[in-house]
């Protein structure tokens, strides 16, 4: 079934929906709703394992960005240095400002490029502008145009959830969902007012997953310190 050609189409969430008209709540899985969903690597790698006897050993990764003299594809063993790769593209032709690895809008920028091709990542991209020092100073504060609302793909209201996390009140950011961040970077690619949500909510679900793996530990003395 072909889909249409939008940002983001490929999370759990929207391909169930685009595909069943199914709609996931927050707790749920794909399975709950009667589906599984595999991408393109990981059939590849199943028909590997399954009817070759091979391990994941290589995968398919793409060297990009205006700074890279000869962007490709490659078929890369895992573990293959990234510097390599990116002399096999040809090198840089120009020095780059942004290192990113992952997709353009979900990737993390790097500053150093002797680290290993891991399953996860699919991509370099080598940026000869930094758009994130490019909205730097410009960013104000936010007019409650509601773009970032309707830019969500999971239904999220990011300014409300940016004014509680700005204030560190964990407990209506989770009570707005706020867990359910895909980090897509849409509402961040909409603000006129240039706010960094994406980036906060990256670290306050962080910071929460943190304070919860804290709380668990020190449960756990507790109970064990009572035995
Ligand atoms: S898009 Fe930016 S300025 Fe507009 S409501 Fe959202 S956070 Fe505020
Ligand atoms: S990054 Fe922004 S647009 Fe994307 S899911 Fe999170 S709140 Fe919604």
């Amino acid at each position: 079934m072909p889909l249409k050609t939008k940002y983001p189409q490929g999370s759990e969430r929207n391909l169930v929906h685009a595909v069943t008209g199914r709609k996931m709540a927050s707790d749920d899985r794909p399975e709950d709703l009667g589906c599984v969903i595999n991408n393109v690597t990981t059939l590849a790698a199943v028909y590997h394992a399954v009817c070759m006897n091979e391990p994941l050993m290589e995968k398919g990764f793409t060297v990009t960005g205006d700074a890279v003299a000869n962007p490709g594809n490659f078929m890369v063993k895992l573990g293959t240095n990234l510097s390599e790769l990116l002399e096999a593209a040809g090198g840089l032709k120009a020095e780059p400002k942004k290192v990113i690895i992952g997709g353009p809008m979900m990737g993390m920028a790097i500053t150093n490029l002797d680290r290993p091709v891991a399953k996860p990542y699919n991509a370099l991209i080598c940026l000869t502008e930094d758009p994130v020092e490019k909205a730097d100073g410009q960013m104000t504060h936010c007019i409650r145009c509601g773009r970032c609302a309707r830019a969500c793909p999971v239904g999220l209201v990011p300014q409300m959830l940016a004014f509680y996390a700005e204030r560190k009140d964990y407990d209506r950011y989770i009570k707005l969902h706020g867990l359910d961040c895909l980090g897509c970077g849409a509402c961040t690619y909409i603000c006129p007012a240039k706010r960094p949500l994406m980036q906060l909510f990256k670290l306050t679900k962080g910071t929460i997953a943190h304070n919860e793996a804290v709380q668990a530990a020190k449960n756990a003395e507790k109970e064990a310190a009572t035995v």
